[in-house]
């Protein structure tokens, strides 16, 4: 096995104009597994050096949108090949950086590459100008570049999150410049410039940093399109700092999905006991998909949460993620392990019984690291924090419900709407997913294992505006421009 130890220590820089920019600060970014090792180093950004990508990408973008389609595609192409080849090497890197294991990371860069092939096979026909011919003349409608687009990804899918704004964005016209988490920056670095060595300077720019780099890329009058996906609380302060400038906006939030077992589950159907687990608790739960609140009909509950945990003993081994019988590595840092922390004692202390799941196959490096054993949480209220807040972690609320009234009632109350599941009789399921106020819900499956990037996805209410993926998230980086050429001048019903 390829151990941690193996690996070389990364420098990443900002990326502007095409050139590596040296900064005066940087930061460590540690290994989850192990803090005191250090797995890169990464630049803080000035807002001065933001400035300068920013400018950068606005005098690309003046040749950049007249370069064609076709050109742009054989580029997003040769890239993606470059990508294929440094997989392993990606890879690595995520799950050093991240603490996700190595079949995680792969599935990572598995699904950034079926949406940036995806992009790339229907950016033509979705960007291809539509002409009219009507009763009133003709209409012709364009979909033209927004101008710079300032993409700002999380931690969880640095990769997949940063290239699913990337491909689209300059597929259709416009240049970027793109801000990873300071929590996972390096493999989302080198992606870029992966990207970035087969397009034009100034195309795809690099920063890094947290808010104060952030405030900048959302309220500099040059950003045409913020592309953000992050917490809510951070989007409230985009849309301020983009109001100035009235900036167009996609914005990818928090959830606190819903998977809801109805009486006609199953809870015999072993492999749907092991796809809830994995919904649960894939990247230790850190996944903005991840199925975080579990209700189950009370007619089959004491059943369910039994055949539960023996699902979730069986598929839950925690350890090095290096390590290929690892399913389970550690919270990504520090404060997100004491959110989770947090909200479990908080249960605990309101009368939940708190049950630890899986195995935990090397002790010393559990002790040493971010790690947390994943739990069952039973006996909460509906309105407990555990249950209504977005945990982001390794444990998962099982309740008890009545009747599917009840139930959507429960789901909709959320001020959270990105995915769902219902689970049970396909018939049955598909009526109570219409009742559900939610961007995407997925019948007898949920999480990432129910994702299809040729659809789109986003969420309702405060899990965000507007969507990425399909075809809707290559035409969410264009201004839709109509040309209307009347066939009479005649103006009917005005007065001469
Ligand atoms: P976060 O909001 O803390 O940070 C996201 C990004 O915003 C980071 O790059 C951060 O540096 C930057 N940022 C912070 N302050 C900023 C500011 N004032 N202006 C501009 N940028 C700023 O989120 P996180 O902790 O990295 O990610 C976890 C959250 O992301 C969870 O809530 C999760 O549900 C959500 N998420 C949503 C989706 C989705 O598709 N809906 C996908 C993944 C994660």
């Amino acid at each position: 096995m390829t151990t941690q130890a193996d690996q070389e220590t990364i420098i990443v820089e900002a990326f502007i104009n095409g050139q590596n920019v040296k900064s005066l600060s940087q930061l460590a970014k540690e290994n989850p597994t192990n803090p005191s090792e250090i797995v890169g180093y990464f630049p803080v950004t000035t807002r001065e050096q933001a400035v300068d990508a920013i400018e950068a990408a606005a005098g690309a973008f003046k040749t950049w949108n007249q370069i064609s389609i076709d050109e742009r595609i054989i580029m997003m192409r040769k890239a993606i090949e470059k990508i294929r080849a440094a997989e392993n090497e990606i890879v690595h890197l995520l799950s050093r950086e991240h603490g996700k294991p190595l079949y995680d990371a792969h599935g990572e860069i598995y699904v950034s590459l079926m949406w940036m092939e995806f992009a790339c096979n229907e950016a033509k026909s979705a960007l291809q100008e539509e002409i009219k011919e009507h009763e009133n003349g003709k209409t012709i409608l364009s979909y033209d570049p927004i101008g710079v687009v300032a993409a700002i990804s999380p931690w969880n899918y640095p990769i997949a999150l940063s290239t699913i704004k990337i491909a689209p964005a300059l597929l259709a016209g416009n240049t970027i410049v793109l801000k990873p988490s300071p929590y996972a920056p390096l493999a989302a670095a080198k992606v870029a410039e992966i990207i970035a060595s087969e397009f034009p300077a100034g195309v795809i720019n690099v920063v890094h940093g947290d808010a104060d780099v952030g405030v900048e890329l959302t309220s500099n009058p040059l950003v045409t399109k913020i592309a953000f996906t992050g917490g809510t609380a951070t989007a409230k302060h985009i849309i301020k700092a983009a109001s100035e400038t009235i900036k167009d906006m996609t914005l990818e939030l928090g959830g606190n999905d819903a998977a809801i077992f109805l009486e006609s589950f199953d809870v015999h159907d072993e492999r749907a006991m092991r796809r809830i687990v994995i919904s649960n608790f894939l990247t230790a739960g850190q996944i903005c998909m991840i199925a975080k609140r579990v209700y189950v009909h009370r007619s089959i509950y004491d059943e369910f949460v039994e055949k539960y945990i023996e699902a979730a003993n069986r598929w839950i081994r925690i350890g090095d993620p290096f390590d290929s019988n690892t399913t389970v590595g550690p919270v990504n840092n520090l404060k997100q392990k004491n959110v989770v922390l947090g909200l479990v004692e908080d249960a605990q202390k309101r009368g939940a019984e708190v049950i630890p799941l899986g195995q935990i196959l090397d002790q010393k490096l559990f002790d040493q690291g971010y790690y947390l054993q994943p739990t069952l949480v039973l006996g909460c209220d509906v309105h407990d924090p555990i249950v209504v807040e977005e945990q982001f972690g390794p444990t998962v609320p099982i309740l008890p419900f009545d009747d599917e009234e009840q139930v959507i009632h429960l789901h909709n109350e959320s001020i959270y709407g990105l995915t769902s599941s219902v689970w049970g009789k396909e018939a049955d399921a598909i009526s109570v997913a219409r009742q559900l106020e939610a961007g995407t819900t997925m019948i007898n499956t949920a999480a990432v294992q129910g994702l299809d990037v040729r659809f789109p996805f986003g969420g309702v209410k405060q899990s965000g505006i507007g969507r990425e993926y399909g075809v809707e998230g290559i035409r969410t980086y264009t201004e839709k421009h109509v040309i209307n050429v009347p066939k009479t001048l005649d103006l009917p019903y005005i007065p001469e």
